[in-house]
């Protein structure tokens, strides 16, 4: 492969705990495919580095891995104990922090309103638009729940 100068084209991967550097040719990563040759001794060159430099980093690996065996595992069944439950739901909300998608722009959400066929002009227009920025906020963890609203008063008192 090339740059289009006729240098091959090459990555640079940095460790971003110390700087680093593997630099390599373009790595190929079938989501439903075994991983090749060339990506096994890539992840096994980054591997060798966390444990010979960074060996903290190493041993949460191996433990968040275990975790994620056992999460994989235990989702096969239906389980009744609510630890193991609770475990599940930490270690997948453990899991979606570690993903991070990207925003999603208020463009876009303006943009689905109108393929919903809201017009600038329909009151309803502005509700929908908060709604779906709610979600948005739930799923990106920055939801800011309303203040409980007070406890309404009787409105006879005896
Ligand atoms: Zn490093």
């Amino acid at each position: 492969m090339s740059n289009g100068n006729g240098t091959p084209l090459k990555y640079t991967t940095t460790c971003q705990l110390c700087g680093f550097q593997l630099i390599d040719h373009p790595l190929s990563i079938e989501a439903n495919g075994k991983p090749d040759e060339r990506i096994r001794k890539f992840i096994a060159a980054l591997m060798k580095h966390l444990e010979k430099k960074h060996p903290d980093a190493s041993a949460q690996i191996q433990q968040l891995w275990q975790f994620f065996l056992g999460f994989l595992s235990i989702g096969q069944f239906k389980t009744e104990d609510p630890n193991l439950v609770r475990g599940m739901l930490a270690f997948g909300a453990q899991l979606r922090n570690m993903v991070k998608l990207p925003p999603i722009p208020d463009a876009d959400i303006e943009g689905a309103a109108a393929a919903l066929g809201f017009t600038m002009d329909d009151p309803k227009r502005e509700p929908v638009i908060a709604a779906m920025k709610n979600v948005r906020a739930y799923y990106e963890g920055t939801l800011q729940k309303p203040a409980a609203p007070e406890a309404q008063k009787p409105l006879v008192t005896l």
